[in-house]
């Protein structure tokens, strides 16, 4: 058994790449040409010069003392919020935009909910002097105007949709039309380990650069290179992918996935994906996803927006059907309250997504021996407003 994707584009039963006619020509060039540019010398020697002094890697494996005090295992965190722009997003977008140069294109389209994506995408395009038009709804335009102001700063056009629910996935339709309509000069980078065969591969093996120096980093300080258990947060689940990538085959070697629960998985309030999903295809992909019994997608909902998706990665379903990794749903109180915790006994204020996978230290017990490492997505600036309004509402109730 692997759990690497198969020549066809598929993890067990996820995956593949069902998509419109239309798309068809776009995807087959990138899937018949992806593995070869970026096994070329020339692109690994730009992408890894641009991760270390533009982006900032490697980043730090920080033993945290305190919190493995209060815990009783060996706690490390894989520090992707020092990352530049503040989380692990960019490693993939560095890979898509080097990529994009070698496929001859142009012009860059991406879509993005909360903005992350968008900036880290309009960042490596003002970086390659690439034109950049990305795609996001207007609710969402209107909902975190700071992420619109950086992708304008940029140079990137921000095009607000006003279709259906005007969220994530309307911008996703929206940025597919276009590349429909522009195959021959534009690139569409995807932001997560989602969409047709072959971005959750493309996108695993840039971000599995964070594996690859955990590896390097435990055996340094540990005497080896496997720990005992990864944690990490899963929204489309990018940097759950690179955190899990050289450890997926290594069955000593324990998964962990925290998706959001929202207010609770059974309230109706909800992004908890393999809690309530089943097999259907979003996005071009076959993959677990919350939907109605009629095949209607179900609106997500999370505190954090990075993990407020209605799917899941292809690798990451078939992680979940194999039983290779276990799930854990943690409500916005939980992660909150982890949230709050590592500020103030670590001095690192995660983003919230982040926070996510932290909580799940409280429902699993470890070993004192056991190296745990939590990969600490992205850091909390993002979220103060979030985060202050939670203890306001916290101190009014007291
Ligand atoms: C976008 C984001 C996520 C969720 O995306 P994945 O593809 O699941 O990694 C998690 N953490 C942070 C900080 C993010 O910005």
């Amino acid at each position: 058994m692997t759990y690497q994707v198969n020549e066809k584009g598929f993890y067990g039963k996820f995956g593949g790449a069902y998509i419109p006619e239309m798309l068809y020509p776009n995807i087959e060039s990138l899937r018949n040409q992806y593995l070869e540019i970026i096994a070329k010398p020339e692109f690994q020697r730009d992408f890894n010069a641009l991760l270390s002094d533009y982006v900032g890697r490697p980043t730090p494996l920080y033993f945290s003392k305190n919190m493995s005090a209060q815990y009783n295992c060996k706690l490390y965190l894989k520090r992707e919020d020092l990352n530049h722009t503040g989380a692990h997003k960019i490693n993939n977008t560095i890979g898509q935009i080097l990529l994009a140069r070698y496929l001859g294109k142009e012009k860059i389209i991406a879509e993005t909910g909360a903005g992350q994506h968008g900036v880290a995408t309009a960042t490596v395009c003002a970086l390659m002097n690439m034109d950049c038009i990305v795609y996001m709804g207007k609710v969402d335009t209107e909902r975190q105007q700071a992420n619109v102001a950086r992708m304008r700063m940029l140079g990137a056009k921000v095009v607000a949709v006003t279709s259906g629910s005007q969220t994530l996935k309307d911008a996703t339709n929206e940025a597919m039309r276009h590349w429909i309509n522009h195959p021959e000069d534009t690139h569409y980078i995807i932001g997560s380990v989602v969409g047709p065969h072959p971005y959750p591969d493309m996108v695993a093996r840039f971000q599995s650069v964070i594996s690859k120096e955990i590896k390097s980093q435990l055996l340094k300080k540990e005497g080896r290179e496997n720990p005992d258990a990864v944690i990490a947060c899963v929204g489309g689940g990018s940097n759950a992918a690179g955190g899990f990538y050289h450890f997926l085959e290594n069955q000593s070697v324990r998964l962990i996935a925290a998706e959001a629960a929202g207010l609770g998985v059974s309230t109706g309030k909800s992004a908890a994906t393999t809690a309530l999903g089943k097999d259907g295809i979003l996005h071009g992909s076959r993959t677990l996803l919350m939907q109605t019994d009629d095949g209607q997608v179900i609106e997500p909902y999370s505190i954090s927006a990075g993990l407020d998706y209605p799917g899941i990665g292809a690798m990451h379903a078939h992680l979940f059907d194999s039983r290779r990794a276990d799930f854990y749903a943690i409500t916005d109180e939980e992660a909150m309250e982890s949230g709050l915790a590592l500020s103030a006994t670590e001095g690192i204020i995660p983003a919230i997504e982040t926070a996510h996978a932290l909580s799940v230290l409280d429902k699993v017990n470890f070993k004192p021996q056991d190296i745990v490492v939590i990969i600490l997505s992205g850091r909390g600036d993002k979220d103060l407003e979030t985060y202050s309004q939670y203890l306001n509402d916290k101190e009014a109730k007291r």
